[in-house]
């Protein structure tokens, strides 16, 4: 079952035991989320449109919780209001025990699509974090310790050979891999991610996901990752959150029964029928 992982990502980590730090600097320190009576409301025009209303929601540290409703629901407005792009009109989002005001380096995000700078290669397009946080004299770090840890984060998403290539250069899967090395080397505690393998064709797809899967335990973040597939739920996540109705809430939560880790292949077929229909239930009543 691992083979087929290591399959797909040949170059993943093969050099990061070498390149590591002291035991754990992969990992950032994965922080809980608390979403409290949030609502958002939008108006344009005198018109008013209630994205979502009283969303209450705990995600624990290092939980992977997917949200999932129809889409007009308010998943990429909640996401946006808890990456602080947002305000929120009522409520508030709390990370780490402290309350989010703005956006904040704590909190990457990873959208459909991947977002990179055309004109950077793969590298500097994940060196412009460090690069951005330097400047501000948040991250006092060398190029050299900077383009050794870049080096590192490439060679775990399996891009060593293509640190050199502009986005153009590479596949859909590929480009979305750099997204998560760009993502993941400001060390965020909580990621975001927006239906991000939504574009890709059934089998890149497959794989992101199961890039996803090892990347969350290497790196053990808690993730919010909204979608719309109700299979892509239940593969990835251990809590679903269903948003739906009018005015948008948060109807149900429930648990998903699977062990990890999960290969497609291996996951309990029982559960994964028995929880895809009661989700089914949820959404269709
Ligand atoms: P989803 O991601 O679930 O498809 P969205 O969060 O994109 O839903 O949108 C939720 C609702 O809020 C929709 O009715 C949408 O038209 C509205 N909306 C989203 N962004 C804005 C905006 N910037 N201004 C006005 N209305 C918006
Ligand atoms: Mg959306």
């Amino acid at each position: 079952m691992r083979a087929e992982l290591v399959d797909t990502f040949p170059a993943a980590g093969a050099h990061r035991a070498a390149a590591a730090g002291p035991p754990g600097a992969d990992r950032g320190t994965a922080a809980e989320v608390r979403l409290q009576s949030l609502t958002k409301v939008f108006r344009r025009g005198g018109r008013r449109t209630v994205a979502f209303s009283d969303v209450d929601l705990t995600i624990a540290a290092g939980e992977f919780v997917c949200l999932l409703g129809p889409s007009g629901c308010g998943k990429s407005t909640l996401l946006r209001v808890v990456a602080g792009m947002l305000r929120p009109d009522a409520g508030s989002v709390v990370v780490a025990g402290r309350t989010v005001t703005g956006p904040a380096a704590d909190r990457g995000m990873l959208f459909q699509r991947p977002m990179l700078f055309p004109w950077l290669t793969a590298r500097d397009n994940v060196l412009f974090g460090p690069r951005a946080q330097r400047s501000r004299g948040l991250d006092e770090r060398s190029d050299a310790e900077m383009g050794a840890d870049a080096d590192a984060i490439l060679d775990t998403v399996g891009l060593t050979e293509f640190a050199g290539a502009y986005p153009h250069e590479l596949s859909g899967g590929m480009q979305h891999r750099a997204a998560f090395a760009r993502a993941v080397i400001t060390r965020p505690s909580v990621l975001l991610m927006d239906e991000p393998f939504g574009a890709l064709d059934a089998i890149t797809r497959l794989r992101m996901q199961q890039f996803l899967l090892a990347m969350w335990e290497k790196y053990r973040l808690t993730i919010l990752f909204v979608t719309h597939d109700i299979d892509e739920a239940i593969l990835l996540s251990d809590r679903v959150a269903m948003m739906a109705g009018k005015p948008p809430a948060l109807t149900h939560v429930i648990d998903v029964p699977l062990a990890r880790p999960r290969v497609a292949d291996s996951v309990d077929a029982a559960a994964v029928l028995a929880t895809k229909r009661h989700i089914r239930s949820v959404l269709t009543h």
